[in-house]
């Protein structure tokens, strides 16, 4: 079987693999540890699934520990992350104890890796307290912050903040996250993996099947947004604008596709809000699926017109770039992540308000020829900046940075 390193050198080029070979030389056999909350579902796990592939691919001794707990510390750290993306919430101090207790537990399972670990990547704010957990630790600790900490809640950075005094560096998608930490922070945007099954291409007959399985009409327009069910996703904002747009069209169909991750616990009670605003209507499909339904989501971006992402926060959204990379135009909330992918009027359009996201829907299903090369624009768009060679490329460089950043010369590719 070809490696995968092989297969991105017909994709990306052997140059940029050499690279990373280059790159990955002062790095054989350096442990690094990521540290998630969940192995599947959201970005983060999308992400880390084929990262440490690939890292392991280039002699790094790479892993992926998942931390664990009861479902108070998941709506402990939900309400982290939606006080993080701005929005004003009151965490008990009984639900406080629990993220930390948690984290004491899960530090007794790991604290011997972590500890011996070179480079330590701890993901979100899930896992934050771990390192104090982690005395005798001797590499690295990095915190990845993937979500929108552009304006957060006060209280609640205010209390995660004393956890991070002690990294010795931070990794933020876009410049406008960046806070006031005592380290240096870092600019990585994620990326997606064009072998993966996601984005593979797939053969017309598995497009046809999912028309079937789903019961959609080849014929007329599909628009599409593939989501966990998240109020910062906004779903009800696309049934408002599909609504909008079903007056002037032909009869568009609208399809919402999302499963949950397993340290998100608001889905259902989202999902039931999204099933009212539907109000039955025959042209809405809700598709609830699988963690795993990977192919599926590849089909669905495939057979739709137009992906929207209309979120009102977002870290990055991969579901961005993945539509991108099928050549899709996406109409997505001018926010975040949104913006370093979406290029307004010329891979997509940035959009503010269910009008908004309806006028550019109309636009584009009324000149299809734009919707057709603002597509080859955006896969463009995502070849040149977000295929996850490049990422990998800015981890190895900056874990070089930091594990021989002293030394008088660093010596590459050995
Ligand atoms: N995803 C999935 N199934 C779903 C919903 C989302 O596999 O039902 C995937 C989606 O394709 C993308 C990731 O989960 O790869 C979501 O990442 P994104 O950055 O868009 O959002 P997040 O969930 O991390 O906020």
């Amino acid at each position: 079987m070809t490696s995968m390193l092989e297969q991105y050198a017909d994709i990306a080029g052997e140059d940029v693999v050499e690279h990373l070979r280059q790159l990955a030389g002062p790095l054989k056999n350096v442990t690094v540890i990521h540290v998630n909350s969940t192995r599947m579902g959201g970005g983060v796990a999308e992400i880390l699934a084929k990262l440490v592939v690939l890292q392991r691919e280039l002699g790094i001794d790479s892993r992926w520990e998942v931390i664990s707990g009861e479902s108070q510390f998941y709506g402990c750290t939900k309400s982290f992350h939606n006080a993080l993306q701005g929005k004003q919430i009151a965490i008990p101090d009984a639900l406080l104890k629990v993220y930390e207790e948690t984290n004491a537990q899960n530090a007794a399972l790991l604290r011997g890796a972590l500890e011996e670990a070179d480079v330590v990547m701890i993901h979100d704010p899930q896992p934050v307290p771990l390192s104090k957990h982690c005395p005798n630790r001797k590499g690295k600790w990095i915190w990845r912050c993937h979500i929108d900490v552009s304006r957060p809640y006060r209280k609640v950075w205010n209390y995660l903040r004393p956890f991070l005094l002690d990294y010795d560096a931070s990794i933020f998608s876009l410049a406008e996250f960046v806070q006031p930490l005592p380290h240096p922070q870092y600019l990585i945007p994620p990326s997606i993996d064009p072998l993966a099954e996601k984005n593979i291409d797939l053969d017309p007959a598995e497009l046809r099947r999912v028309y079937d399985q789903f019961n959609l009409d080849p014929a007329r327009p599909i628009l599409l947004q593939v989501s966990r069910f998240d109020r910062f996703k906004d779903p009800v904002g696309v049934i408002q604008a599909y609504g909008l747009v079903k007056r002037f069209l032909p009869p568009v169909q609208l399809v919402l596709a999302g499963g949950g991750a397993t340290d998100d616990p608001e889905g259902d009670e989202v999902l039931a809000q999204v099933r009212t605003e539907a109000d039955g209507d025959p042209d809405i499909h809700i598709l609830r699926l699988a963690p795993d339904a990977h192919r599926t989501i590849n089909a669905l971006q495939r057979a739709a017109d137009i992906v929207l992402q209309k979120s009102l926060r977002e870290g990055f959204g991969l579901t961005v770039t993945e539509a991108m990379w099928k050549g899709k135009p996406v109409i997505g909330g001018d926010t975040g992540g949104i913006r370093l992918q979406v290029v307004n009027r010329h891979t997509g359009f940035l959009v503010s308000s269910p009008e908004g996201a309806a006028l550019r829907i109309r636009y584009l299903l009324q000149h299809t020829d734009k919707l057709h090369e603002m597509g080859r624009k955006a896969r463009e768009f995502v070849k040149e900046h977000f295929l996850l060679p490049r990422q990998v490329r800015e981890h190895l460089t900056l874990m070089v940075a930091l594990l021989h950043g002293n030394q008088e010369r660093i010596e590459l590719g050995r």
